[in-house]
């Protein structure tokens, strides 16, 4: 697989105290000449920087945008949308842009819930990494190297492609992307043995500990931008087991859910025991609601390990073999994402 030469880009600081001092269409015809001025690509510059003029704007700026709240029209656009390939576009729109007093909207995967990275109410644009989505995996030395704009389905796919007994603790959305979801610190079904994803991330370039500690988990945009990760990829069983167990209110719900408060974070560190409340019966009115809480887990180990366990520390949620599936890690996190898209209104807790 092709390496993507490209580190850790801390140097990318984005001007929050910017002002305001140019005007619209001056941006657009700025920036047009910015990184040929600075980079020599003036080939290139057209297709890579987007005005509202341009025929792929609208689609490229609404393409991974997942809160449809920010499609409708009183959304504020950016004046210009880039779409570096290559670090050098990155660097040279933010040179620009502070340049220029122009506000910055990093976007990778699109799935900020309040559309930080594609809505600002300041004129910006937006620096579209959607390019950058090269995956390179190092089994011999359980590490990646991953462009920001990858997506956590490509990178899971590209683990498992590369052998069966690793994995990384990044979230189940196939769509999220890694540079927001590492940025934020990312978590899923094995964080408790392995931490977030951000905790399985390591230095490349000289940055100083504590801007490497701010850029995984301090929030997306904060301090930098970031255009690869070189992850640690995490040791997981061939075999995994996954089990579901529902029960209602009439069947001790109260009682197993005060349990699980309790024993939650003290069960063993490769079992994950996760619950939903919902509502069990939606369309029966008269009698009031009846609530169900549904217990999803996932085990790093075979179904006999986990049925012990689970008798052993929490005998009252009487777990057994028909609750439980065994199947890969990789069909694992698309079961589990199965499971919580299934669940349209409810309520969730992780210990
Ligand atoms: C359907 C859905 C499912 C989700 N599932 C999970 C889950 O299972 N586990 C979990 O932990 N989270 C989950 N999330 C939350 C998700 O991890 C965050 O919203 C994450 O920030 C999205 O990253 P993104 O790159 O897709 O988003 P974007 O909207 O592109 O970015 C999010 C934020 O990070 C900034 N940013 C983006 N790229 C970079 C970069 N390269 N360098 C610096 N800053 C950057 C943006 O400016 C923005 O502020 C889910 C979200 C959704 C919508």
């Amino acid at each position: 697989m092709v390496f993507f030469n490209v580190k850790l880009f801390p140097l990318l600081i984005i001007p929050f105290n910017s002002v305001w001092s140019t005007s619209s269409n001056s941006i657009s015809e700025s920036l047009l000449q910015c990184p040929s001025t600075h980079l020599n690509h003036s080939n290139s510059s057209k297709e890579i920087i987007l005005t509202r003029n341009s025929s792929a704007y609208s689609s490229v700026l609404q393409s991974s945008i997942q809160n449809l709240r920010f499609l409708n029209n009183s959304t504020p656009k950016p004046e210009v949308i880039v779409t570096p390939f290559h670090e050098s576009y990155v660097q040279a729109a933010v040179i620009c842009s502070k340049k220029h007093g122009i506000q910055i909207r990093f976007r990778s995967g699109g799935h900020d819930y309040e559309g930080l990275s594609y809505v600002s109410y300041d004129p910006f644009i937006i620096i579209d990494l959607f390019n950058l989505q090269t995956i390179h995996i190092d089994i011999e030395n359980e590490s990646a190297w991953v462009a920001s704009a990858a997506t956590l389905g490509q990178l899971c796919y590209s683990i498992v492609q590369n052998g069966k007994v690793h994995g990384f603790p990044a979230g189940s959305c196939p769509t999220v992307g890694v540079g927001g979801h590492i940025s934020g610190g990312g978590f899923v079904t094995i964080f408790r043995k392995y931490g977030l994803a951000a905790d399985n991330t390591s230095q490349q370039i000289s940055m100083g500990e504590e801007l490497f500690w701010a850029i995984r988990g301090g929030g997306g945009s904060s301090f930098a931008v970031s255009l690869a990760w070189k992850l640690r990829l995490v040791p997981v069983p061939p075999s995994v087991t996954v089990c579901k167990i529902e029960k209602t209110t009439e069947e001790g719900a109260t009682k197993l859910f005060s349990k699980w408060q309790v024993i939650a974070d003290k069960l063993h560190e490769d079992l994950f025991l996760h619950l939903v409340v919902e509502v069990a019966n939606e369309a029966s009115t008269t009698d009031g609601k009846t609530i169900k809480v549904s217990f999803d887990s996932l085990f790093l180990g075979p179904v006999e390990k986990l049925l012990l366990l689970t008798q052993d520390k929490f005998p009252d949620l009487s777990l057994d073999r028909s609750n439980c599936t065994e199947m890969s890690w990789i069909q694992s996190v698309m079961h589990l994402r199965r499971n919580h898209d299934a669940n349209t209104s409810y309520a969730q807790a992780s210990i």
